[in-house]
């Protein structure tokens, strides 16, 4: 009798193990409710288990439960049987001249994001995260508004961008000074106010004193506009509000953010002032990409002036990093300079954002796409290195 194995699916089979709860997204209140459901922790002791197991998650970073030396160790194999603390992969590092890296971050089969962390911004260093995969809005100067989207990172996902950067950093256990990665800033792909809960759940967690303990006071979330969000922004997560304003009149910023044709200026000024916790000691900032002509003359500086006249603002001045096929170029240094004089002399600190890790293509607006082409473009080279008989391994990534 002949026995036939199908060799083909048992090997998938094994492949993809069944997958167990990753536990290291999870607010205090899921952890707990998680601890409850699963039955493995005694009845009214879920909420300790949670305190312990949170302080081994976030406060030292550890994926692996035998290292939790206050449970039990029954219990700890139990919970690794059960539950898992892995990262996702990191599909590529790269690190700029300047310092800055970049991580592309494989979170789910096609879910890939970038996520960059900039030395020497805010109190030491600011990691830039994503909060979606592509994005709805169509902003005419920024590339990933030239993506679809694909969809909404969960708290998970964005939380695991912070744990990612703090591995290759290392910096567990979450120190309490003298830190690499102070501040978190939401400017990489995508609006965050469209992923309002998944933006909140990853806040809580990210700002949990007994964790990574990164203080909402040094959490910034960047938004294009989306002003019904921004009440519950401020009263969910009292981060540090920042505005994509770009324009100082509506003609010109339905054509730039084109969600000013919904929600224009003057609506998106009265929904600044009524940010919650908003004060000279927590201003909200402007964000202004200077284009060539566009939007760079002396007199939009004055308008800009008038404009948030009465707003505790500062206002940051972004060079347009540029991109294949993009309908702008960046405005002269001396437009910006000049630019930047006139709301000194209004009083507003206008710091001009020097454009970091242009050289592994990680400056704002330039995210994932860029690295899918620079991908594309290795794997060209590659294929020209095979045809040509060169060594078929060489990866011209190497470098050496
Ligand atoms: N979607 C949010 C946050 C992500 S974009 C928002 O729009 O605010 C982060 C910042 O990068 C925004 O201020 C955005 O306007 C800016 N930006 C996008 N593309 C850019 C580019 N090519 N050059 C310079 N800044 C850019
Ligand atoms: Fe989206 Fe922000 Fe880019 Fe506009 S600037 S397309 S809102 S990511």
């Amino acid at each position: 009798m002949t026995i036939t194995l199908d060799l083909s699916r048992s090997r998938d089979a094994a492949a993809t193990p069944a997958r167990r709860p990753n536990l290291t997204g999870l607010t205090r209140p899921a952890l707990v409710a998680a601890l409850e459901a699963g039955g493995l922790v005694q009845a009214g002791k879920a909420k300790m288990r949670a305190s312990q197991l949170w302080r081994w998650m976030h406060h030292y970073g550890v994926t692996d439960f035998a290292l939790m030396t206050d449970v039990a160790k029954e219990l700890r194999a139990a919970l690794s049987d059960a539950y898992d603390l892995s990262r996702p992969e990191v599909v590529e590092r790269q690190v700029s001249v300047d310092g800055t890296r970049k991580w592309l971050i494989r979170m789910a089969p096609g879910i890939e994001v970038e996520t960059v962390y900039i030395p020497d911004v805010g109190r030491s260093g600011a990691l830039c995260v994503s909060s979606q995969v592509g994005c709805t809005l169509n902003c005419t100067f920024c590339h990933t508004g030239t993506q679809p989207l694909v969809r909404n990172l969960t708290a998970a996902e964005i939380v695991a961008q912070v744990q990612v950067a703090r591995d290759e950093l290392g910096e567990w256990p979450s120190p309490k000074e003298d830190r690499r990665l102070s501040n978190i800033v939401f400017m990489g792909m995508g609006e965050p106010l469209y992923n309002l809960d998944g933006v909140a759940d990853a806040i809580d967690i990210i700002a949990d004193n007994e964790g990574i303990a990164i203080s909402r006071r040094r959490i910034t979330v960047s938004t294009s506009g989306v002003i019904p969000e921004l009440k519950a922004l401020g009263e969910r997560t009292q981060a540090m509000l920042a505005i994509s304003l770009h324009a100082t009149n509506d003609a010109l910023r339905d054509e730039l953010v084109p969600i000013n044709r919904k929600y224009p200026i003057a609506e998106l000024l009265a929904g600044i002032r009524a940010y919650p916790g908003l004060s000279n000691a927590r201003r909200v900032t402007f964000e202004y990409v200077m284009l060539k002509g566009v939007n760079d003359s002396q007199a939009e500086a004055r308008a800009l002036v008038n404009l948030l006249a009465g707003v505790p603002a500062k206002i940051n001045l972004i060079p347009f990093n540029p991109w294949p096929g993009s309908p702008y170029v960046c405005s002269d240094w001396g437009a910006i300079e000049g630019f930047a004089a006139i709301l000194n002399r209004a009083g507003y600190a206008s710091p001009i954002r020097t454009p970091r890790g242009r050289d592994i293509l990680a400056a704002c607006g330039q995210l994932k796409s860029e690295s899918e082409k620079e991908r594309a473009s290795v794997r060209r080279a590659r294929e020209r290195v095979v045809v040509a008989g060169d060594s078929a391994g060489t990866d011209p990534r190497d470098p050496d």
